[in-house]
This record gives structure tokens, C-alpha cells and sequence, in this order.
């Protein structure tokens, strides 16, 4: 459905939109400005800053501004595309650090020069415009970008890809959007060019960029995990439009391996800090969890393809793993401030970092308020902007399937429906019919896989999907209750490091356990969980029983088994995974040690 159709309203999801739509938009563009990116338009040589893939932030936040399609960021949103457009060279090349006396020549550094990344973003970006204005300046500009592309890197030019996928998924959205065939061929020349070594040879080797091997043969995801599911993303899009199915299936596999195996709790991916990457199969340590937010925004982008694809709501069901637990987890109240890394075992109270600061790491230990590498600010606010479009769809038989719950008006065609909830805090999911056809449809909603105890207007129903089929009329309302309530979760024994720990989650929301809410003196680690004690909801926390067993110092932390305890059972409350580091700095973990 397009945005015009599906409108959030106050809910969960409508709050965190507004926030980006409004704070963190200002915030992105002054930060924008002072770190230099968008001023590295119209710069000369000398006076570009940034690294080589800054082009792209600008983009990205342009894209979020065509979505949200506010009119009171018009007059910006045009006078950012009016200095992106004033750079563009004649035969249609445009990146700030490239091509210029004094600098690189154009396409010398293939591996980590991101020129056709940034012009995916640029891409996406006049896609979102044309979908939501349509053609206009900025939709101009990402065409004569994508023709440059296409003569370029066509057949018979330059016979390589990028290091870092993003032009695959961004040049079919073109076509999809201007229906020119050149821009499909050329993405799939794109996913089918990678994987033969095109790439140079790299210190976290070809796999880090997914040039190690071509992508109708891999197992699973892996090497760098934005890149990884960007690629993958772009790979589903050309699966599609051109009936691809032995590519699809390649790539549903893949992404089956890598939730079976290589995907955190949260739904997030990436365990490697060194190159941000997927480690091997169940290495998902909690207290080095990368999980890089731009990561979570890849993976809704590829599992949302694969459901579009082929209608399974396991799809759906990581899509929300993923916005309750790392979209929803990044971004500060106030939206001035994210983390980029999100971990789920935080060992030392972090240092929350002055509002001016431009932190230099990637895994600040608290929510900054802007990066050196600032790609996850920018995907969030693409994200939110873009949101409300990620929450149903429609099929040819005139049916609605609804895959996330949030307070929403939908109007397609003749068909309208308000869906009312307090979920996630609450399971009710009220469907009000506004307006219908005259005709039998399908209504479908997705039951989660979590929720095991669940019922539509009082007949129990199953996790999977539950379809209603009838003439409605308006006026007719469907009640929809998922059981919400706290449950022990525990991990294969395959990975190691949570073996032995247990963790609480409330329907699809991961809960952790920060020092603030232990008596004082205590860290987490100190806390050891009882899992026969059921957990219990007690004002807005979840209230698990455990044991505190405060660490001895010696000399050599390795020895004989351990005494068995006879501390006291004490009661500990636990808070969403979602809502941590928001009451100040803390010791937190997700995964709690089991008695
Ligand atoms: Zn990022």
C-alpha cells in the first residue's frame, strides 16, 4: 500500500514518528551542516570533510523528508536538492570526494570509495519523491545518476560492483517507479557480477562485501551485515520483477540460516565490532553485541521483500522483532540522540556524551548525539518517515492482510478500517470496518509466533495466519486478543555464550534488567534468576524472582564447581530492552544467569 493509504494513528509507533518527523529532522539537518556533509556540496577540494560516504546522509535524510512529504520542510527539502543538483557533472557522475583535480579519479577505489552506494541512496531518495510528489527535480537528478550508472557500468563497462551493496535494490525501485527497463538489467547484472571476486581482496577478506562467492550458492548471510542484507535485499527485488524463482529461493534460504542462526534475541544482527559482520554460526555473545542499528533497518527491508514475495508471516513476525526491540531502542526520547551499536550486556555505567559532541566511535556506551559515521540517524528517520507502509498490504484478490499492530486508519479502494490497540503494553486489537465493498473479501491477520494463546472475536486461533472471508459492512468490528504476558525465554545450547541464561520477554518485546532498579552497591551480574518462578507484570515492569550473589574477588577466576546457594529469593524488576539507558547511565543485561 502507499503512504497515502495507511496513516498511524496515536499509538506506540505514531509517537516515535512524530518525534523523528518533527526533532529528529532538525537535528539531522543542523548536524548535517556542522559536521560538513551537506556543505561538501558546493565545497572546494580541500574544504570536503567527512568520510567517503557522507554524500549518502544527505540523501538518506532527503528521502525521509519525501516520505513524511510535511509541508512546512518543503522550502528546505528543495533547497538541499537545488545544491545536490549544482554538483552534478553533465554525463550525470555526482559524489563530493571523487572525480575532482586534486582528488581519487572516478570508480579507482571499488572497494570503499561507495560511489554507486551513495547514488542508491540518492536513487531511493527521488524514488520516495516520486511516489509521494512525483517527477520533480530531485527525481530528475537520481535519473540522469541512474543513466550514468547504466552507461558505465552496463555490459560492455566497467565489469565490476560495488563494495558496498545499495545500487541493486535502489535502481529496481527505479524501474518499478519509472517502468525503464535498463534499470532492472542493470541490477541484475550488479547481483549477478558479485560473488567472482570482482572486488579486490580486503584485510576482513572478499566475504566482508559478499564477493566471496555468488549469491545463488551461499548457505547463509554473511560478512558485513548491512551490506549483507542490503545485497540480499536488492538480489529478492530482482528475483521478482523478473520471475526469478531459484534467486528467491536462494535467498529465502539464506535468510532462514541467518534466523536460525545468527540472529540475537532482539532480532538484530552483527556480532563482530572489527568489521561490523555476522560472526559464524551461533557466536551472538551478548556483551559484544554490534547489532548496528542501520543493520535492523536492512533486515525490515529484506524480510519485508521476502513477505511481499511469498506471504509468509514469519516475515512479519522478525519485522516486528526488530522495530520493538533495535528500531525502537535506538533513538533517545527526544530523538536527539542514538545509539549506534545496541548491546544487550552493558558491564560499566556508561559517560552520556555532551550535546555537542561528535563521538568518534561507533559503540558509544550511551545514545549520542551524532557520529563520525552517521548512517543509522539518517536509516531511522527514512525508516519512521516510511513506516506506516510497513503495516499492511493489499493482493490481487482485493483482500487486506494486516501484519503489525498500531493504532492506523487504512483506506484502499473501497476499503476502509481503523485499527485501535494499546499494543505492545496490551494484546486487544480492535478492527473497526469504516467502509466496504459490496462483494465477499479477505481479511487476514497475522497471528505471532509468540502468542500462543490467542483469539479472534473469541474463537481461538493459531500463530500463523488467521483469514476472514464475508461481505462486511461498516460498523462490523473484529476483536483481536494475542495472550500479553511475560514469558522465560532460553537460548540453544549451541550458543555458548547465554548457555545457562534465561531472558524475559513480553510478547514481541525483549525485557532487561538494569542496576538502577537493584538496591544500591549491586551490578547485574550479581543477579541470579530462579527459572521455575513464573515472571509477573507489576506496574509497567515485569517482576522476575532471582537470587543476588555478589562476586568474590580471587586471584584466578577459573576452579572447582561452585557451592549451591542459600541466598534469600529476592524480586527483580525488569523494564523493555527498548526503554534502556533512558533514566541515565546504568549496568544492564538481557540475559540473566539461571540458578
Ligand atoms: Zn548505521
Amino acid at each position: 500500500m502507499g503512504l497515502h493509504e495507511v496513516t498511524l494513528r496515536p499509538g506506540f509507533w505514531q509517537r516515535r514518528q512524530h518525534t523523528s518527523r518533527t526533532a529528529s529532522f532538525d537535528h539531522i539537518e543542523h548536524w548535517l551542516e556542522r559536521a560538513g556533509w551537506l556543505g561538501n556540496f558546493g565545497a572546494t577540494v580541500e574544504g570536503r570533510r567527512g568520510r567517503e560516504f557522507s554524500d549518502s546522509e544527505v540523501y538518506k535524510y532527503l528521502e525521509a523528508l519525501a516520505w513524511a512529504g510535511d509541508p512546512a520542510y518543503e522550502d528546505r527539502f528543495h533547497a538541499i536538492v537545488a545544491r545536490v543538483a549544482a554538483v552534478q557533472q553533465p554525463d550525470g557522475y555526482l559524489n563530493t570526494n571523487f572525480g575532482r583535480p586534486g582528488q581519487a579519479a572516478r570508480y579507482s577505489d571499488l572497494e570503499w570509495g561507495h560511489e554507486l552506494y551513495c547514488y542508491g541512496h540518492l536513487i531511493q531518495a527521488g524514488v520516495a519523491r516520486a511516489r509521494t510528489h512525483g517527477h520533480d527535480d530531485l527525481v530528475t537528478v537520481a535519473v540522469r545518476a541512474a543513466d550514468h550508472v547504466c552507461d558505465t557500468f552496463g555490459p560492455d563497462g566497467i565489469g565490476s560492483v560495488c563494495g558496498h551493496a545499495e545500487i541493486e535494490p535502489a535502481l529496481v525501485e527505479l524501474y518499478r517507479v519509472t517502468g525503464n527497463r535498463r534499470y532492472l538489467d542493470q541490477a541484475r547484472l550488479f547481483v549477478e557480477r558479485r560473488g567472482r571476486q570482482v572486488l579486490d581482496d580486503i584485510e576482513f577478506g572478499r566475504a566482508y562485501f559478499q564477493d566471496d562467492m555468488p549469491i545463488r550458492e551461499a548457505r547463509v548471510l554473511r560478512g558485513h551485515a548491512v551490506r549483507a542484507v542490503y545485497l540480499a535485499s536488492g538480489a529478492v527485488d530482482v528475483a521478482v520483477e523478473t520471475g526469478d524463482t531459484e534467486l528467491l529461493e536462494a535467498v529465502a534460504r539464506q535468510w532462514r540460516a541467518t534466523v536460525a542462526r545468527r540472529t540475537y534475541l532482539t532480532g538484530g544482527i552483527g556480532s563482530r565490532h572489527q568489521d561490523e559482520a555476522f560472526g559464524d554460526d551461533f557466536v551472538l555473545p551478548p556483551d559484544r553485541a554490534y547489532q548496528e542499528t542501520c543493520a535492523g533497518v536492512g533486515s525490515i527491508m529484506l524480510a519485508w521483500r521476502l513477505l511481499l514475495a511469498e506471504g509468509n508471516p514469519r516475515y512479519a513476525d522478525l519485522i516486528e522483532r526488530v522495530l520493538f526491540n533495535v528500531i525502537a531502542t535506538s533513538p533517545s526520547d527526544d530523538g536527539t540522540r542514538f545509539f549506534y551499536t545496541n548491546t544487550l550486556h552493558q558491564r560499566v555505567p556508561g559517560i552520556e556524551p555532551a550535546a555537542d559532541t561528535l563521538v568518534p566511535r561507533a559503540a558509544s556506551s550511551l545514545r549520542a548525539p551524532w557520529y563520525a559515521v552517521s548512517c543509522c540517524m539518517t536509516n531511522l528517520a527514512r525508516t519512521f518517515s516510511s513506516l506506516a507502509a510497513y503495516l499492511a498490504t493489499t493482493d490481487d484478490d482485493g483482500g487486506v492482510q494486516l501484519h503489525q499492530y498500531t493504532p492506523a486508519s487504512i483506506r484502499v479502494g473501497d476499503i476502509g478500517l481503523d485499527i485501535d490497540t494499546e499494543y505492545p503494553a496490551d494484546g486487544r486489537v480492535t478492527i473497526r470496518v469504516v467502509s466496504a465493498p459490496e462483494t465477499a473479501w479477505t481479511l487476514t491477520l497475522r497471528i505471532p509466533h509468540w502468542a500462543t494463546e490467542a483469539t479472534l472475536d473469541g474463537v481461538p486461533v493459531a500463530p500463523g495466519l488467521a483469514a476472514v472471508r464475508r461481505r462486511f459492512t461498516a460498523g462490523d468490528t473484529l476483536v483481536l486478543d494475542l495472550a500479553v504476558r511475560p514469558r522465560l525465554t532460553f537460548p540453544d545450547a549451541r550458543i555458548d555464550a547465554v548457555r545457562g541464561n534465561a531472558a524475559v520477554e513480553r510478547g514481541p518485546v525483549v525485557y532487561c534488567l538494569e542496576s538502577l532498579d537493584l538496591p544500591p552497591g549491586l551490578t547485574v551480574d550479581t543477579v541470579r534468576l530462579d527459572p521455575a518462578a513464573e515472571p509477573v507484570d507489576r506496574d509497567g515492569a515485569v517482576i522476575v524472582t532471582g537470587h543476588i550473589h555478589p562476586g568474590h574477588d580471587t586471584s584466578w577466576p577459573y576452579g572447582p564447581p561452585p557451592a549451591p546457594s542459600l541466598a534469600d529469593s529476592v524480586e527483580i524488576p525488569l523494564h523493555p530492552y527498548h526503554r534502556w539507558a533512558r533514566r541515565g547511565p546504568s549496568t544492564m543485561r538481557v540475559w540473566l544467569p539461571t540458578t
